[in-house]
Formats: C-alpha cells, structure tokens, sequence
C-alpha cells in the first residue's frame, strides 16, 4: 500500500499489528511506516518516535532518521531532542552512532551554537574512528564556521585527503560569513585550480564577497561559470548576480541579468530596486515596483525598505510618506524600524530636523540607536549642536542594547569637535567606553589585476606603501592648485591643523585612491569600496582628482555609491 498521509498510515499500522511484526516482511514494512512518519512532508515526526519505543530491538538507522529529521525542523527544541536521543544511543542502547548519525547531530549542534558539546562530539568521532569520512568532515567544517571557530573548520579542511564541491562551498560560506571576504576570494581561487565544479551554493557565497569587497572581475568569471552552466536564469543565481554587479556600480549588467531571469521571484525584483536605489535612481525604482505589482509578486518588508531607500537617496519626501502609509496596509506588511529609519533620515538629512524629531515621537515603534545615530548626523550636517545635545540625553537614558553601536556615540562627539567643545567631546568617549563601545575601524578596498587591496587609515602594511604616500604628496600638491583646502573640523582629535591635515590624508579611501591611480590603466574607472560613510574631506578631494586626473571614481560607502566625474558627484552633495 502506497503511504500518501498520517491517514494511510494508521490504516497501515493497524494491519500490521493485526499480522504482527515478528518476520522479515513486517519489519520491513515497519520500516516503510516509520520512514513515512519521519521524513515525509505529510508526516508526524512524534508518531515516528512512538513507533520508535514500540521497536524492540531498533536498529541504528531508526535512531539516524529521527535525527536526521529534527536537523531538518526549524525549531531549536527539535534540535535538543536530536541531542538527547543521540546520548541516550551512547549511554543506554545497543545500536553506536555510526557515519550516517554525526553529519545531522553535528547540524543540529550548529543550529544550537553549542560549541563546547560541538568540540566533545569532534573528539568523539576521532575516536570511534569517523574522522576520515567525507559527510562527516564536510558537517564539522559547516558546524565550526556556524560557531564562528574559523581556525578549526580550516584545520578539518586542510586535512581532508578528498574534497568536493561541498567542503569546498563549506570553508568559503564559513569565511564569507565571518567577513573575511578577501580570504574567501582567494579559496574559491584555489577551488578552480583544483577543478572541483561549482554549485548554485558556491556561486552564491562568493558574489556575496565579490559584492561586499567590489572584486568585479572575479563576479564577471562567475558569471561566466554560472553561463557555461545554464544557471544564469535561476532566481537565486540572478539575484546573486543582480546584487553583485550592482554593487560593484555596473547597473547596466544588473539590469541584463535581471531580464533574463525566467522566474522572478520576490527575492529578485527586490535586489534589482535596491540596486537602483543605491544609485540613486529613485523614480525607476518606485517604477519598477509598480511593475512588480503588475506581475503580482508580493512584496515584503526588504522590497519596501528598498523603495524607502531610494526615496531617501533622491530626497524625495511626500512620495515616501505616501509609500508608507499605503503599501503596508495593501500586502499587510507591519512597518519595521528600518522603514520609520528611511523616514527620519530623509527628513534630516533634507534639513527637516524638527519635523524628524515629531516623526520619531509619533511613531508606533521604540526608536534604536541607528535612528539617533542618523538624527545626530544631521544635526552635523546642518551644524545644529543644541539638538545634538538634547538628543545626545536620549542616548544616556537608553539601556546598552545589542543595536547599539558606537556610530551615534562618534557622531556626537564628533558634533562638538567641530563645534569646538572638548568637554563634551570627552564625556561621549566615557559613555562610550563605559558601555564597551569602541569605534569600528575605517577600511576601503580596491580591485588591482584581479586582486582585492584593503587598507585601513595610516596604513604602512602595503608592499608599495612607500609609493603610494609619495603619489598622494603629489596629488595634493596639484589639486591645492584647484583650490583643496583639507576640512580640518572633520578630525576629533585634539592637535594642531597641520598634523590634522595629515590625518586627512591618510583616510583609508584616499589611500586606495592613490593606489588605484599608480596602478589602474590609464582612462579606466577606479572602484573603491568603503565601510563606512566617508567623511567631507574626501568626498571633495574625489571630486578634485575626478576633475584634474580626468579619471571617473566609483566609491561605494555604507549606503551608496558616488559616481564622481569631471569634478561632480552623482549624489549632487546630499548623502
Ligand atoms: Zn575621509
Ligand atoms: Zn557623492
């Protein structure tokens, strides 16, 4: 009898228990019932464990399977009871865990971040003699980058004998995770070399660094690959796709992979808006949303921070407000903060900082530090230190929270730096200190010959450190000759204007700029990625060197991308 749901197979069950289960036969057909049970989407995982008990002497596969299932149950309960039921097969019962048991226990185990049960188990299968198996391997690699112990997933790795596509994609997903993309660039370089084939989940993972580092040639010869192997029409490749090119500042091939995706999903039309936003093209993007409508895909809570994104980066106030009110209430969508956010800092950042600070009063949801962070930065902007202040007490009364970050802490300092007020400036940095916050360091990153470059601000560590100072002397030397003033109020430190200036200088994107400018070709684009939001000094030398160099500059910071030629930016001063 063919077991198509729970009904059928209490049907079945009960014929069984009239013919009873003592020959061959029955077993396997209790066998069949309990696999039903377990794995089948139209099953009942309890009932499976029933059955369970009812077995009287239960092979290993029986104990495999229930665990099996609960590594593939979102929820974290299920997790522990896989735990459970593997300890009670070591303490009480006859079957031994054996290969097929360790990769979903050791799933299970990264799903609960129980590193040190993680590390126990490890040792474990070294001494039941598991270690040398591939699936196992290829879950401990998965398991230690889900715990964020990067050094013991490369350990398993380097000393596996065989590696396919899956330890492979494992040690790049851990590393991509983790953020050391430039790590994970140079892996996936070796995997080619080894000639192991890709698979949509490698693919993924390194656009993702591709993406987040701006190593454009690498994203071109994955696109390539992902050509080659007729998976550039997938929804999940394309978006990667989409994401990478558009972040790399090729809206243009962004828009092509996009077209050639067969079936859109929700996933894809949001990565293609958001491109668009970041580039500041916001009435396409609020186009392309109505075209998505059209096609009847639903959007989500990422769709509308995408269309909220552009109207911020194109300062577009009423439609925003229209977007707000309307579109949650049509896809019943409940607003997040990341939305009422996009809000707020167009208000500020459009000058509106009495009408952004109402906003937040009346918002149905507790604002969180990003929220300040942005109000402070507007008060920056507009040169507004009263409200800095006030708003610096929200900051005080507020408990330390996971969100918190130090941005707003720096934000506010840096407020009264620019104002001059030194006393202030140190009663941040004691709150900030106080509440363990330290600032995240500045990094930019350029592509070079297909090799990505990282540098952070005074960075000697570069094998051409030496040159690039030298070009940056020279270049200021010639756009002081436009007019370059450094904006010596941008640093907080208490010295003197010239060492300020030198400060200045050595931002890690101004860094990446003279490298880029040694050894870029002649006439071609140069692409720096930023993690940061840059400071004015260098939005202007960019421009400057734009102009007098004749090169165009495509810099992307934390929020969006600069285009800068012939002197202008694309984002027309406002970011
Ligand atoms: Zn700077
Ligand atoms: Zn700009």
């Amino acid at each position: 009898m063919e077991l198509r749901s729970m009904s059928d197979a209490l049907q079945f069950h009960a014929q069984l228990l009239k013919v009873g289960i003592q020959n061959d036969d029955a077993a396997r057909n209790v066998s069949k019932l309990f696999t039903f049970a377990a794995l089948s989407p139209g099953g009942n995982l309890s009932y499976a464990r029933l059955l369970l008990r009812s077995i009287p002497r239960p092979n290993s596969y029986y104990y495999n399977t229930i665990i099996r299932a609960y590594s593939r149950s979102p929820d974290p309960t299920h997790h522990f009871h896989a735990l459970s039921l593997f300890l009670s097969m070591l303490h009480y019962q006859p079957p031994q865990p054996d290969n097929f048991t360790y990769p979903f226990l050791l799933k299970c185990l990264a799903r609960l971040k129980l590193t040190p049960q993680g590390k126990q188990i490890h040792a474990l299968i070294t001494k039941t003699g598991f270690g040398s198996d591939q699936y196992i391997q290829n879950a401990l690699i998965h398991m230690y980058s889900e715990f964020g112990e990067l050094g013991f997933a490369r350990e398993v790795f380097d000393r596996m004998p065989l590696r396919d596509v899956v330890s492979w994609t494992s040690m790049i997903d851990g590393l991509v995770n983790a953020d050391r993309h430039v790590d994970a660039l140079a892996l996936f370089d070796s995997m080619l070399k080894a000639g192991i084939e890709v698979n949509d989940a490698t693919v993924m993972s390194v656009l993702r660094a591709c993406a987040e580092t701006g190593a454009l040639s690498v994203g071109k010869k994955v696109h390539m690959i992902v050509k080659e192997k007729r998976i550039d029409s997938k929804a999940n490749v394309g978006t990667a796709l989409v994401d990478m090119y558009a972040k790399s500042g090729c809206l243009e091939s962004a828009r092509n992979v996009f077209d050639n995706v067969v079936d859109k999903d929700v996933f894809v039309w949001t990565a293609m808006i958001s491109a668009l936003a970041s580039h500041g093209m916001c009435q396409e993007a609020v186009g392309m949303f109505a075209e998505m409508e059209t096609c009847r895909i639903e959007p989500d809570e990422r769709t509308m921070t995408a269309v909220l994104s552009a109207c911020r980066n194109s300062g577009l106030v009423n439609e925003a407000y229209v977007f707000l009110n309307d579109v949650p209430k049509r896809y019943g969508i409940e607003p997040t903060i990341q939305h009422f956010g996009c809000v707020v800092d167009l208000l500020a950042r459009a000058g509106r900082l009495k009408e952004a600070e109402d906003f937040i009063n009346t918002m149905p949801i507790k604002p969180d530090a990003v929220l300040w962070r942005t109000m402070i930065w507007a008060c920056k902007l507009h040169g507004d230190t009263d409200r800095a202040g006030r708003l610096m007490k929200y900051l005080k009364l507020r408990k330390r929270t996971a969100d918190d970050d130090s941005g707003s802490y720096i934000l506010a300092s840096n407020v009264y730096a620019s104002s001059g007020k030194w006393c202030n400036k140190a009663e941040v940095r004691e709150l900030m200190n106080r509440r363990g916050l330290t600032k995240p360091p500045g990094c930019s990153r350029i592509e070079v010959d297909g090799t990505v470059c990282e540098f952070s601000m005074g960075d000697y560590n570069h094998p051409e450190a030496e040159k690039i100072y030298d070009k940056l002397d020279q270049i200021v030397d010639e756009i002081r000759k436009e007019g370059y003033n450094p904006r010596v109020s941008e640093v907080l430190l208490e010295m003197d204007d010239e060492d300020k200036a030198i400060q200045l200088l050595h931002h890690s994107e101004k860094l990446a700029l003279a490298y880029g400018l040694i050894r870029n070709r002649q006439g071609s684009e140069i692409r720096i990625v930023k993690n940061l939001r840059s400071c004015e000094d260098c939005h202007e030398f960019m421009k400057l060197v734009s102009k007098i160099y004749q090169r165009e500059i495509i810099v992307r910071d934390r929020i969006r991308f600069h285009h800068f030629k012939n002197g202008d930016c694309s984002c027309k001063d406002y970011w």
